[in-house]
This record gives structure tokens, sequence and C-alpha cells, in this order.
């Protein structure tokens, strides 16, 4: 067997499997195949934008809660979002569909949030891709400002 092809059996295993990022990131990718928007978005920053959405490597609280130290962490879901008072865990679910912090974005972009878009899944599989970035790119731009807001800096 060539190295490539254990290589991709190894890896199609792993993506069968349950751990719990993989459980969160299968129903965006079932199957072992190149994911539409990456051919379908042509800028690297926004392709970059996408797939660290999709992987759960954003900066959102749920994905920085995870890197703190030990004895510093809470569970997932007690990683509040900080730009609410909903008591919501800052997860991609959250970011995109209830936070009222992006609610001017969101507005603009109701043919993909108000149709069949009811999940993290459909939002990432059945729009353009680049709406998606362009959404993404503006939510975690206006992220940005109220974080520096809060904190006094610039990110
Ligand atoms: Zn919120």
């Amino acid at each position: 067997m060539k190295k490539t092809g254990k290589l991709q059996t190894v890896y199609v295993c792993y993506h069968q499997s349950s751990l719990s990022s993989v459980a969160r990131y299968q129903p965006l990718q079932p199957e072992y195949v190149l994911a539409p928007y990456l051919s379908a978005v042509k800028g690297f920053k926004s392709r970059k934008l996408i797939s660290r959405f999709r992987c759960g490597c954003h900066g959102l609280h749920v994905d920085t809660g995870r890197l703190l130290p030990l004895a510093q962490q809470v569970p997932r879901e007690q990683r509040h979002c900080v730009f609410c008072t909903s008591g919501s865990a800052e997860d991609e679910h959250h970011f995109v569909f209830d936070c009222p912090a992006y609610c001017a974005i969101r507005n603009r972009f109701t043919n993909i949030l108000w149709g069949p878009a009811s999940t993290l899944s459909s939002f990432c599989t059945l729009y353009d891709p680049k709406v998606i970035a362009r959404f993404l790119r503006e939510c975690f731009e206006h992220r940005n400002t109220l974080m520096a807001a809060q904190t006094g800096h610039n990110l």
C-alpha cells in the first residue's frame, strides 16, 4: 500500500470516529471528499476563515477556553458569550444564529440565515461559500471591535 493510501485510510477512520471534536465537525463534512468551498472561494483569507470556523479554531470562547491551563478551564457549555446577557456559551451556533450583538449583520444576510439554514450544517453547506465567508468576516470584525471596546486593546 502506498503511503498516501495508508494515510488516507487512517484519516478516514479518524473522520468516522466519535471523538468530540470530530463529532462536531462530521455533520459539516460527512464524507471524505474535498469540501466545495475549497474550490469555490478563491481568496486565501476567506478559505482560511471558513476552514477555521468549520474546525472550531475560530477564537470564540468555546475555542479559547480549551486553550487555558487545566486549572482555569471550564466546561464548554459554561464558556459564556460576553457580548450579550443570554448566558449562552459562545459557540458557533450562538455566534451565527442567536447572539444579539450581530443582529444588524444578520439582517443583511437574511437569505442565508432565515431560510432552511437553521443548523450549522445547513449554514455551511447550502449557500454560496463566498457569501458565507463575507458573513463570517463581518461578524468576526464586529466581534474584534466589541472585544477592543471591552478590553481597551485593539486586536
Ligand atoms: Zn451572545
